[in-house]
């Protein structure tokens, strides 16, 4: 199998190995397998389904040849992420107008992101190559991915924090993971930087977004989604934006089922990001060729919080190729989704409710349709960030009033106390 890794800047080719740029015009590198050498079809993909065999079990894996056709088994790090469920809502639909929308669930991976789909195919590549240590910056869910597929594999891990920045739940999961942890006296995007300038020097392999091998896993939300749909796409996909790595993924996945003729339509892909943090969406309203970066981001959704995604170039490609859209929503209207999604029981992080936040408002502009059919990625779990939770049932979040607040009743403990608090 021909594998290469092409610049999408100016197409030169390069045999896949530890770095993340074109060394001719530093553009970001796609993975290329030989499309017409593949032999693949739904029937072979459903063959797998609850299938026991490793790596198959994997909702990444089952797609293996599509993710990473060069790995060996003995070289795959995988616990069996993806198979990620489907959840419907009377709540969502009468939130956001939609009838039919379906939300994806991605909190439910092992690290409760759905890093974990980039992450195994990253991590594989890192033991296939000899890698001894692998790095990232993070707002959290990157890094306790990162940390755990690579004590998985028994590999150093180092992560780069923003200092102050991260939920705490994300925090925790790479000290009890096992990373090394370093907090950087910066944001997100100076972290990033940082970690580019280090790798090559203390010879660290990148596993942030820029990284092919993670776009090449994040397809898999899509090749699974459509199959979940008996290969019948939605009309729309919504997705949170942050790093861009995700909406990356999902049009290249797109792209990929075209040329296979594995759909017969492009869904379309709506990308959503904050209005703290949204240069993506400005770029695209603005109609630019570049994107510019926004200085301060500022949002309580840490996930998304980031000023200069490194992926805008895939991103606007995948957005270009599905005739796509870029949204913003604000704070408030991201807390207001999460606390409807969580009181559906389902559950999610801030920043994976700006999916459905997003949702909404395309359809109040009239860009989305109450009749069609929508998928919402549901990014994180709601045990990421808890702060943000109670804060907002607490009313204690600055400049946000919550819409559907679920504040704790102290009462006296005795019978007469609970009945007024129960019956009202
Ligand atoms: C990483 C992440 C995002 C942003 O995805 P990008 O690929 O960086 O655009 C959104 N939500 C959650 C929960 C994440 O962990
Ligand atoms: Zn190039």
């Amino acid at each position: 199998m021909k594998v290469v890794l092409k610049c999408i800047d100016c197409g030169e080719e390069f045999q896949p190995g530890a770095f993340y740029r074109c060394e001719k015009c530093s553009g970001l590198l796609d993975v290329i397998p030989d499309i017409a050498e593949l032999n693949v079809s739904r029937e072979l993909f459903d063959s797998r389904l609850g299938s026991r065999e490793f790596p198959y079990s994997s909702g990444v894996w089952r797609f293996r040849e599509m993710i990473h056709p060069l790995v060996e088994k003995r070289d795959i790090v995988s616990r069996a992420e993806g198979n990620t469920r489907l959840y419907r809502h009377e709540k969502v639909s009468a939130y956001t107008g939609i009838r039919d929308i379906v939300l994806k669930h991605e909190g439910e991976n092992p690290s409760g992101s759905f890093k974990d789909r980039g992450m195994s195919p990253g991590i594989s590549e890192a033991k296939r190559l000899g890698m001894e240590i692998v790095a990232c910056a993070s707002t959290g869910n990157t890094s306790a991915s990162m940390a755990a597929y690579a004590s998985l594999a028994g590999i150093r891990s180092v992560v780069f924090i923003p200092e102050g920045m991260i939920a705490f739940g994300k925090l925790s999961q790479a000290l009890a993971y096992g990373a090394h942890v370093l907090q950087i006296k910066g944001n997100f995007d100076r972290a990033m930087a940082l970690v580019q300038e280090s790798s090559m020097e203390f010879g660290m392999y990148i596993l942030n977004s820029i990284n092919p091998w993670r776009i090449e896993g994040q397809k898999s939300i899509i090749f699974e989604l459509i199959q979940q749909l008996e290969w019948n796409p939605p009309d729309w996909i919504v997705v949170p934006a942050g790093n861009l790595g995700n909406s990356s993924a999902f049009g290249k996945a797109l792209m990929e089922l075209k040329e296979l003729e594995l759909i017969d339509k492009v869904p379309r892909i709506a990308s959503v990001q904050a209005t703290g943090a949204n240069p993506f969406y400005k770029m695209w309203k603005g109609k630019k060729d570049e994107l510019d970066a926004v200085d301060k981001p500022e949002t309580i959704a840490t996930a998304i919080k980031i000023g200069n995604p490194i992926s805008w170039k895939k991103a606007m490609r995948a957005i270009k190729f599905s005739s796509g859209v870029v949204e913003e929503v604000s704070d408030q209207e991201i807390m207001d989704a999460k606390a409807i999604i969580d009181s559906s029981g389902i559950g999610c992080e801030p920043a994976s409710a700006a999916s459905v936040a997003g949702a909404k408002k395309l359809l109040d502009t009239g860009v989305i349709d109450s009749k069609e059919k929508v998928v919402c990625i549901i990014t994180g779990n709601v045990l990421k960030d808890p702060d943000a939770t109670i804060n907002y049932h607490l009313g204690k979040l600055k400049g946000i009033h919550p819409k559907f607040q679920n504040k704790p009743t102290v009462i006296d403990a005795d019978l007469e106390s609970v009945r007024k608090a129960v019956l009202g």
